[in-house]
């Protein structure tokens, strides 16, 4: 299939494919759209089985980006890099300097951050090539670890539909949390301390102790999180976890968690909708890390600090966001995740 063919092409602006030879860089950047402002989204390095299967993912992603962006009301577009190859064996500073010189001939056209397999220190390198990187350390503009900030905006979703859905405050409700990483562990914290109650799981058993110490949560096996009689279930580990095999066993009246790209198809969105399940679409509830971002690029613009207050602002802002799609989901009778898609789409056209 050629590019232009494929269904994750979507109306995209641009594809960039770059070949370094002396440091085997090859990457790809999908700028899905740049109507918002320039577009904005991680760098992933993965060991991808073929060049179509890296193309394919930058696409799906560099489009979920503007999405989100534009739904957390960022002054920013959808775009994606992806590096193809190990991140445990293949890095070097000089390749990710190479990924630098080639960000730099789109002109600002694309910012890059960190995403899985990237870390700052990767990027420290990009940054010696061009300026057009965020997700630093050691700056006033950089904005740090944005799984706090994104863990946050979880837990203010998940108060509102606990409210809207249980009529009930956290103290009073059961959360099954899936996967206690960085965000997962964060959002275990945080309803802890509000007083819910929680069933939490990951595949590094270790840390799932840590995490269920430090909250009192009950611990099951990875596998058996989809089985626990709790009201909400929050995804916080990788995508796809709510698909036609999970569906029949969750027994939560909410879904919402931090992990990207939840749901397995649309479908399936519309299956839990007939079920009188409520899900908060993934990529409106977790945009705290990519707001994160946003605050260290407009840092990096106006040569000033990292502002946190403009941070919570936009972390504010998203919750009457999600109470706009609750609202038009339940007038339409249709559910949340067409609706977050509409809207988005109409706010990325409007600025067209
Ligand atoms: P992380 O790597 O710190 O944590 C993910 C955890 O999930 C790991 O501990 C892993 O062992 C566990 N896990 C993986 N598969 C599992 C499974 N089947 N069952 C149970 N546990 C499993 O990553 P993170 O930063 O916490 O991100 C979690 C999710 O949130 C990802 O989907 C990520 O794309 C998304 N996300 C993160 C941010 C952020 O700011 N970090 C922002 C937006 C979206």
């Amino acid at each position: 299939m050629t590019l232009f063919d494929s269904p994750l092409y979507d109306g995209h602006e641009a594809v960039y494919a770059w070949h370094d030879e002396p440091t085997g860089l090859k990457a790809i950047i999908a700028v899905h759209s740049t109507a918002r402002g320039p577009s904005g989204g991680g760098c992933r390095m993965w060991n991808y089985a073929s060049s179509q299967a890296a193309l394919d993912d930058a696409l799906r992603l560099s489009r979920a980006m503007s999405y989100k962006n534009a739904m957390a009301d960022l002054d920013l577009g959808g775009g994606k890099a992806v590096i193809l190859g190990d991140a445990r064996r293949d890095k070097t500073p000089e390749l990710f300097a190479a990924l630098g010189r080639g960000i730099e001939t789109l002109g600002g056209r694309y910012w890059a951050a960190e995403d899985v397999g990237v870390t700052p220190e990767d990027l420290a390198a990009t940054r010696r090539e061009t300026r057009y990187v965020a997700g630093l350390v050691g700056l006033p503009s950089a904005s740090g670890d944005p799984s706090p900030v994104t863990a946050e905006g979880v837990f203010r979703a998940i108060t509102l539909a606990a409210q809207r859905k249980l009529g009930k405050s956290l103290d009073q409700v059961s959360v099954a949390i899936q996967g206690a990483g960085s965000v997962g562990g964060g959002l275990a914290d945080r309803l802890a301390a509000a007083g819910a109650k929680l069933t939490i799981c990951d595949l590094n058993h270790g840390l799932a102790d840590v995490v269920a110490r430090r909250t009192g949560a009950h611990q099951v096996r990875p596998e058996g999180i989809f089985d626990v009689d709790a009201e909400i279930f929050a995804p916080c580990a990788l995508g796809g976890a709510i698909n036609a095999d999970t569906v029949p066993r969750i027994k939560a009246r909410i879904i919402a968690g931090g992990a990207n790209n939840q749901l397995a198809d649309g479908e399936v969105g519309d299956y839990l909708f007939d079920k009188g399940v409520l899900y908060c679409p993934d990529y409106v509830i977790n945009c705290g890390g990519i707001v994160n971002v946003a605050a260290e690029i407009r840092a990096i613009e106006a040569g000033a600090a990292y502002d946190p207050a403009w941070v919570e602002g936009k972390v504010a802002r998203m919750v009457e966001t999600l109470g706009e799609v609750l609202d038009q989901a339940e007038q339409g009778r249709r559910s949340p995740h067409r609706v977050a898609d509409e809207m988005a789409r109409a706010r990325i056209r409007a600025r067209q």
